[in-house]
């Protein structure tokens, strides 16, 4: 039935736009202006052309909601593209690579070029630290070569309640870093975050120095500080700490400022290093993870476009919502209601995701423990293929699937028996809670199947 309505919609789309899918021509016409809005961002320019290339092979021949401009389309493809490469990192993510430490003292060593935001990061990331776990944390700066830059950590460590090593004249680096690690050990402190010596550009001097002390100290993080505004010299910056130093994350800096991010686009991109935080401002506590979709929106410059895009596609949704609730208010409810149902919570996310973004203190008991029952956001996509597996009739009266073709279904969507008579149960239990829907009034009955839809769908009886 759902099918048959969507299809007819579609097609009276496909007329008044003429067009289903992105031809050459939409793709070729946008991506010109995208270019120069990457290249005005200061994303440099291998990074540009590398990006464009995936992007128009992605773009080709996708097929685009009927609603929208095909231009329009392209853009909302380029924003996802960016914001996908700012944010799925191969590596931790700065939560579960810095929080909770397994061994103490946690080392963690600030490198970068002079001036990037090295010191300011390191009391920052230190008062971060403080913030989410309750955590001692000691700060040193092996920064012997600019005049007062010892002097610069520690005022600012002190003025933000954070402990910094003594200053001894004349000291090395190497045994700067020495001293901290043993004073580290001797008053428990879970970490130690050691701010390092910068330079204008690149040098071997520099990098052998650092190389030295990743050896010595062996710290268990390396992170570059990166200077938002850089432009252009971000992708040899970011390969030069890279290569020989194996960052494990990255902090961008001076992200409150007039730049466009396009630093931070050019150093994934060539390094793959996870972009863990970004600097918003000049004080302690501007500190915020790094937020890949916001800085993709920042690059690209189009925002309007994306957002139009995402309400197009949010509105083609709450269509199939109302439509539902219409059904819902005869008391007709089948498998394909269900599936759709299902799908929703996967878009979301699922619960797991949800039930996280809560403060603990404000959930339920029952809901605790589901945070804690390890649950499978999978569910949702094995419950969607069992659906699939089932034949239209089957769909539309799921009371004639018995022992056989279970089985089938089973087979079919590679689960077990127990999983399809599970979700049986569950759509007899809302198919009966919707033939009493027309009593009810609408709000009371679409707040019961809130609860009932996640209770069941979590397998909680
Ligand atoms: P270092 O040479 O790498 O140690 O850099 P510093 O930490 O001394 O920072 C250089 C300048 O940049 C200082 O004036 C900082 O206040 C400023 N700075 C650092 N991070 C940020 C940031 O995220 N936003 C802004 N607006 N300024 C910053
Ligand atoms: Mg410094």
């Amino acid at each position: 039935m759902f099918d048959n309505l969507g299809k007819k919609l579609q097609s009276q789309f496909r007329t008044l736009t003429g067009r289903g899918i992105l031809s050459e021509k939409d793709i070729d016409n946008t991506l010109k202006d995208i270019r120069l809005s990457l290249l005005e961002a200061d994303v440099a320019l291998p990074v540009v052309e590398r990006l464009l290339t995936n992007i128009r092979q992605e773009a080709v021949g996708q097929k685009i909601l009927s609603s929208i401009r095909p231009g329009d389309a392209v853009v909302k493809i380029v924003h996802d593209n960016l914001a996908s490469l700012l944010t799925t990192q191969q590596g931790l993510s700065a939560k579960e690579k810095l929080l909770n430490p397994k061994t103490t003292p946690h080392i963690i060593m600030m490198v970068g070029l002079q001036g990037s935001g090295k010191t300011t990061s390191t009391v920052k990331l230190a008062k971060w630290l403080e913030t989410h776990q309750k955590s001692k944390t000691l700060v040193a700066s092996l920064d012997i070569y600019r005049p007062a830059a010892q002097d610069q950590l520690e005022i600012f460590a002190k003025k933000n309640n954070i402990d910094s090593l003594e200053i001894i004249q004349d000291e090395k680096p190497a045994t700067i870093a020495q001293r901290a690690l043993a004073m580290a050990k001797k008053n428990d402190y879970h970490y130690l975050l050691l701010d390092t010596a910068g330079r204008l550009t690149l040098n071997k001097q520099l990098m052998d120095e650092l190389r030295e002390l990743k050896k010595t100290i062996k710290p268990k993080d390396i992170i570059l500080v990166l200077d938002g505004l850089s432009g252009q010299s971000a992708l040899p910056t970011a390969s030069g700490f890279h290569d020989p130093l194996q960052l494990s994350g990255a902090l961008i800096t001076r992200m409150d400022g007039d730049g466009r991010g396009g630093a931070a686009l050019s150093l994934t991109a060539e390094t793959g290093c996870p972009l863990w935080f970004m600097g918003v401002g000049e004080a302690a506590d501007k500190l915020e993870i790094f937020d890949g979709t916001r800085i993709a929106g920042q690059i690209l410059g189009m925002g309007d476009i994306v957002s139009l895009v995402e309400k197009a596609q949010i509105a083609s949704d709450e269509d199939d919502m109302a439509e539902m609730e219409e059904r819902f208010k005869k008391g007709i409810f089948t498998m394909m209601d269900m599936q759709k149902q299902i799908r929703q919570m996967k878009k979301m996310g699922g619960m797991k995701e949800m039930l996280n973004m809560l403060p603990q203190g404000l959930l339920p008991q029952n809901a605790r423990q589901l945070q804690n029952a390890n649950l499978d956001d999978k569910i949702f996509a094995r419950q969607d293929a069992i659906i699939n597996s089932m034949t239209p009739a089957e769909r539309i009266r799921p009371d004639i699937i018995l022992a056989r073709r279970k089985s089938r279904i089973a087979n079919g969507a590679g689960v077990q028996l127990a999983d399809v008579n599970r979700l049986l149960k569950q759509f007899i239990t809302t198919q009966k809670m919707m033939k009493q829907a027309g009593k009810m009034n609408q709000t009371d009955m679409m707040r019961q199947l809130q609860t009932m839809k996640g209770q069941r769908h979590l397998g909680i009886k």
